[in-house]
């Protein structure tokens, strides 16, 4: 593949920025990679570990010159960063971000961008548990979806030349709208997210069991609840004070529909057990069947040990 951008600017250097510089390098998608990370550690790391082609100590020379800028920060500190590179920022610039929430990020980021670059937001669906500059690869986004969340006056060369990017960087490309984005991800990612931490701080606060029996007769089931709520407590908190509606409505209906399994536990209603765990079991094969999951027993772990 060639050049899409001759400058891309990472802003933020952690899993889905350094994931997107090693991606970049392996198509050879820009002409330069510029970086940029608050700490002086994570500059340091990403210099010995030489991701970037050059790490910049000011956001206001890594964003200089540069006909992509992409924000790879928590969130929560989007509209700060977008003010504080806005001055530096190149005429006709493409300015993107990888948010896990889209409607809060566009209000915080849009009124601090001059009004000669072109904001298209987007979230790759894809990460693990792990962040920093030293978690990311290069085959993060490859057949996992991106979803771009254009607004209704985004210039379309603009936006399709930020899909072909994404393409190049492996992943699979849609459009949605902001409001839509925050609700679908409310229910795949940021309710489960949430059943998850609360599941192992339950675990953990059940004195009966203790600790060491818990990570001792650690089971599937449990074992990828902690994997899941092993996720950065920065981002994550962000993601929920952001999506505050979207993840609300999902979880009322997640209790209404827990204590109606609950009931039907108490009063043996095996019918009603069996039909929800019919239904839910055709839901993870069509997951399977879309490419987003293994069907290897124990998600695929016996096959690398
Ligand atoms: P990460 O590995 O924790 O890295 C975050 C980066 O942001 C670090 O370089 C950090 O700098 C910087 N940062 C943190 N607070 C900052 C602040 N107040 N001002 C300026 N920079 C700050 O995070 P990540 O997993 O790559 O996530 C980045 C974004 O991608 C988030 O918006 C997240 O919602 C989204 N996302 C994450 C995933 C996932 O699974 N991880 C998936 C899709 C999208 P220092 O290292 O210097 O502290």
């Amino acid at each position: 593949m060639s050049v899409i951008y001759n400058r891309v600017a990472l802003i933020g250097l952690g899993l889905i920025a350094s994931s997107m510089f090693w991606a970049i390098k392996r198509r050879g998608l820009a002409g330069e990679v510029t970086g940029y990370a608050r700490s002086v550690e994570t500059r340091n790391t990403a210099r010995r570990i030489a991701l970037c082609d050059r790490v910049c100590d000011t956001i206001a020379e890594a964003v200089e010159g540069a006909d992509l800028v992409v924000l790879c920060v928590p969130v929560g500190v989007m509209g700060a960063v977008a003010k504080e590179m806005a001055p530096y920022l190149a005429n006709d610039a493409t300015i993107s971000d990888v948010g896990s929430v889209k409607r809060e990020v566009i209000a915080a980021v849009k009124p601090n961008l001059p009004n000669n670059v072109h904001f298209i937001p987007a979230h790759p669906l894809a990460g693990t548990e792990h962040s920093g500059p030293e978690s990311g690869f290069a085959e993060l986004f490859d057949n996992r979806w991106c979803l771009l969340v254009p607004g209704p006056d985004s210039d379309s060369t603009v936006t399709a030349r930020l899909l072909q990017f994404w393409e190049g960087l492996g992943a699979n490309v849609e459009e949605m709208d902001a409001d839509h984005h925050d609700l679908v991800l409310a229910v795949t990612s940021h309710a489960p997210h949430l059943i998850a931490y609360t599941m192992v701080g339950v675990a953990d606060d059940l004195r009966r069991v203790t600790d060491s029996e818990v990570i001792k007769y650690s089971a599937a089931g449990f074992r990828d609840f902690t994997r899941i709520a092993a996720s950065d407590p920065t981002m994550w908190r962000d993601v929920f004070l952001n999506n505050k509606e979207a993840t609300l409505e999902v979880l009322g209906r997640f209790t209404e529909e827990l204590f109606a399994l609950q009931r039907a536990i108490r009063t043996e209603d095996g019918d009603h057990l069996h039909d929800y765990f019919s239904r839910t079991r055709a839901i993870r094969r069509g997951i399977i069947e879309a490419g987003q999951d293994t069907d290897a027993p124990d998600f695929g772990r016996g096959a690398k040990r």
